[in-house]
């Protein structure tokens, strides 16, 4: 039987694994956390054991065309629950009378303005006829879904990131992790946690992997961690060098994540700080009631590094509170998650910077050998999303069965 080692267990690689596992392949799963899921980890507000509200301190919202991640819910029995806001439509803080309605407008300008390939959300930002506080505030929005500055983003994240108009948005009424725990489950034995993969010495007829306890033989290998470890991971013989330089194009962007218990009933809200750059919400759970949590989303180097989250909650919790001075919030309860400093990410996901040309998702993540690419950094226009990492993981498996067909 062709034995397939799957190198992490994110969305990618397990939608990978499980493919795989359906068609019949010998597929063993290394990753090197003590938990699935990687960039998506659900948790009680009150730590892994406790009993409060579930919050999402990585991947949050079930998005529009999300039809891989849908049917993969259907698959395992996992609900939906409706938030009962949009993550589309924030309410602007910090700027005078601005409007949801005049930030639809003013993206709907950007969206159709002219562009070149090489221009940033900054050039086009600057050259549109709009009022200087409502620009500023698209330019967050954007800024703060792309986890990049708007200078350095390619102009066609507008098309996107760049959607201002309402639509329902989800999450896994479970946790979004219920997934990955699913996924896991099914896959039994094969996944192996606590395994982090060293190197992988590779040619066209197999490969083999390094990890603590063993090396492992393999006929294939889907390499799915993430983009600042792939540069660095030492493959024998190394990427070619087309590979290596589209890799170095690429870029990582950064967030954080702050939640709060609220001591008080609330609506449900969506607020874009405009200056901090972040925005916070509260949302509706299965039953329909609102969850007494404000969540909190900081995206990009530049918001994340002025919250002092080294030194601890207290700074972002207290701007919070000057925020959301409408609600009552516990702020000893506060939880922040950093991603720029998680070892096994180093980063949020992939931004579309104007360093990237075109091509070099393709270049990048073309089977090699007996190695073949997944992960959101891997998803060309689903890049970034949960969404994007499954479809990688399906396209991989495919690549796979297509090249090394059963018997
Ligand atoms: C703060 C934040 C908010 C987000 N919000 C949203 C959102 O609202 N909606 C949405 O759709 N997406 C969102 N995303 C993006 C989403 O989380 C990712 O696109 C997706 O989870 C990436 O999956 P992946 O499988 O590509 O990578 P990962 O989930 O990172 O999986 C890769 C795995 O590889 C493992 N690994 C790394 N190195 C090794 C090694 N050497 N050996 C073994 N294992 C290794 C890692 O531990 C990890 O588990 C968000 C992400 C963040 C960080």
């Amino acid at each position: 039987m062709t034995r397939v080692a799957v190198v992490g267990a994110g969305f990618s690689g397990l939608a990978a694994a499980v493919d795989l596992v359906d068609a019949g392949y010998d597929v063993q799963v290394f990753e090197a956390r003590p938990r699935v899921g990687g960039r998506v980890w659900s948790e009680p507000i009150d730590g892994p054991d406790g009993t409060g509200p579930i919050i999402e301190r990585g991947a949050e919202f079930v998005l529009d065309g999300y039809d891989h991640m849908r049917r993969w819910l259907n698959r395992f029995g996992l609900e939906l629950a409706n938030t009962g806001m949009s993550y589309y439509e924030r309410d602007a803080y910090g700027v005078q009378d601005v409007s949801r309605a005049d930030m639809r407008a003013a993206a709907a300008v950007l969206g159709a303005a002219p562009r070149s390939e090489s221009d940033s959300v900054g050039d086009v930002l600057a050259r549109i006829d709009v009022r200087p506080d409502v620009a500023a505030a698209v330019g967050a929005r954007i800024q703060v879904s792309s986890a990049f500055g708007i200078d350095q983003l390619n102009v066609s994240v507008i098309d996107h990131a760049g959607s201002f108009t309402a639509h329902p948005s989800f999450r896994v009424a479970t946790g979004n992790q219920s997934l990955a725990k699913a996924m896991a489950a099914f896959l039994g034995e094969r996944v192996h946690l606590d395994n982090e993969v060293y190197s992988i010495d590779w040619d066209t007829n197999g490969a083999t992997i390094r990890t603590d306890d063993i090396d492992h033989d393999v006929d294939a290998v889907i390499v799915t961690i993430p983009l600042p470890h792939l540069r660095e991971f030492p493959f024998h013989p190394p990427l070619p060098s087309d590979r290596h330089e589209a890799l170095d194009r690429m870029t990582m962007g950064n967030a954080a994540k702050a939640h709060i218990s609220l001591k008080a009933p609330a609506p449900t809200s969506a607020v874009l700080s405009v200056r901090d750059l972040f925005w916070c919400w509260t949302c509706t759970g299965l039953d329909g009631s609102v969850v007494p949590v404000l969540n909190t989303f900081a995206g990009s180097p530049e918001s994340v590094g002025r919250l002092d989250t080294e030194n601890g909650p207290t700074s972002w919790a207290n701007r919070l509170a000057e925020i959301r001075s409408d609600l009552d919030l516990d702020l000893d309860s506060t939880v922040i998650t950093t991603w720029h400093d998680d070892p096994w990410a180093r980063g949020a996901y992939t931004a579309d910077t104007v360093r990237q040309l075109p091509g070099d998702v393709d270049i990048f993540c073309a089977p090699l050998g007996c190695l073949y690419f997944a992960g959101e950094h891997t998803a060309g226009e689903w890049s970034g999303l949960m969404e994007g990492a499954l479809r990688t993981g399906s396209r991989a498996a495919a690549e796979l069965m297509a090249e090394m067909p059963l018997a």
